[in-house]
């Protein structure tokens, strides 16, 4: 076998894969900062709109640079992903994969512990078109069962889910959905392409925040979806079309290079975060911490077969309630505190007041989410400043 009939290996997809070069053969990938495209002749305009001419039509539908971004995330992510498409955010991702397949009358369960916009879709629009929403907890395959007995049309999970990392068995929610006719969604950002693959464990589409680990330098927003050719071509590449969430190219164009790096600043923040979950599990002022590495996380046993790694975030306690949680976080140094995750800067944050503040206090303890919780982000800075960093605003807390 010669070396082009072998498929590239990880390292080499991140580099390599989707890049096409134009008539100046230039290294790295191109910029097409460009809103449209021209045709040599009225029928070829006419041959392309027909789709029997290959060939770009508007920004709106697609762009070179885009597309190499998208060809290149699904050289990542690997076997389910047939197709991908890029959007705006994250959030247009989900919102799209969601209302692309949806009608009045349908039926979401979704787990409840998920990103707090996901769940506005869910508690708040979907209901408001006619849609059936059930939220259940992610854990419970009992809840999921008995949910599924309504009916389903879509569901949508989070694992490790946010803020408080728990576990969502993807393999056994996919069974239960599909037996009842329905499609797995899961938003994938908090392990990355390169820990988890959801569709090895029975995921329909896979969404992904691209602002977060494929950035991973706090430059923009993105969002992707990926899928089988036949899903996406059933409505949601219709749907992108014609509603609009559309990426510039230029951060297309930044996000192709993330990818080039995901896997090395990915390898060092897991490293990181690890050092730092064991340097800071049983701290007096820490009441219970959740890292997916750790045989202590509750969940353990489920994302060690589904992640190949413990991840970059980490979620505790602080004793003390609010007060000691935002005196913690008033005391860092290094750390900035900051929503987003990710990024190469380690970055903390109080879920209760910023992310989870519209939930109500008895839907947020029903995620784990305390007064004192903090999320870490874990960046790529020297493992060791960060502990000492954290060490000693733990001791101000
Ligand atoms: C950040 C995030 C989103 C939304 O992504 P944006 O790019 O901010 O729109 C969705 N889901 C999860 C789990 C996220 O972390």
């Amino acid at each position: 076998m010669s070396a082009k009939d072998k498929p590239p290996r990880l390292a080499t997809r991140l580099v390599r894969g989707g890049q096409t070069r134009s008539q100046h053969k230039e290294t790295a990938e191109a910029l097409f900062l460009t809103s449209g495209f021209v045709y040599d002749s009225a029928a070829e305009a006419d041959a392309r709109f027909a789709g029997a001419s290959p060939g770009y039509l508007y920004g709106r539908y697609a762009n070179p640079t885009v597309r190499m971004f998208e060809e290149r995330l699904m050289a990542l992510e690997g076997k389910g992903a047939e197709e991908c498409l890029a959007v705006g955010s994250g959030m247009a991702a989900v919102n799209a994969a969601l209302l692309a397949n949806l009608k009045a009358g349908d039926r979401v369960i979704g787990a409840r512990a998920m990103f707090a916009s996901c769940l506005w879709i869910l508690d708040t629009l979907l209901p408001r078109l006619g849609v059936d929403v059930e939220l259940v907890d992610g854990e419970d395959l009992d809840q999921w069962k008995d949910a599924a007995k309504k009916g389903v049309t879509l569901a949508l999970i989070e694992s490790p889910s946010n803020p408080m990392l728990g576990a969502v068995d993807i393999q056994a929610v996919a069974d239960i959905v599909h037996s009842a006719g329905g499609k797995l969604i899961v938003d994938n950002v908090f392990a990355s392409p390169l820990l988890q693959k959801p569709f090895a464990f029975g995921a329909d589409i896979v969404v992904y925040s691209a602002t977060k680990h494929m950035d991973g330098q706090g430059r923009t927003l993105a969002g992707a979806i990926l899928a089988s050719k036949e899903l996406i071509d059933a409505g949601i590449r219709e749907f992108l079309r014609h509603t609009g969430p559309a990426i510039s190219p230029f951060n297309a164009w930044v996000l192709v290079k993330g990818l080039e790096t995901i896997a090395l600043r990915v390898e060092r923040q897991c490293a990181n975060a690890a050092r730092i979950a064991n340097a800071l599990a049983g701290h007096a002022r820490i009441e219970r911490l959740y890292y997916p590495g750790r045989a202590d996380h509750p969940h353990h046993a489920l994302h060690a077969r589904q992640m190949n790694a413990g991840g970059t975030m980490i979620a505790f306690d602080v004793a003390g309630g609010r007060a000691g949680a935002w005196r913690f976080l008033d005391a860092l140094e290094l750390i900035d505190i900051s929503n987003n995750l990710g990024d190469a800067k380690s970055l903390a944050t109080h879920p209760a007041t910023t992310t989870h503040r519209r939930l109500t206090d008895e839907a947020r303890a029903r995620i784990g989410v305390q007064e004192g919780s903090v999320r870490l982000s874990v960046g790529l800075e020297d493992a060791d400043d960060l502990i000492e960093d954290l060490l000693q605003a733990l001791e101000q807390a």
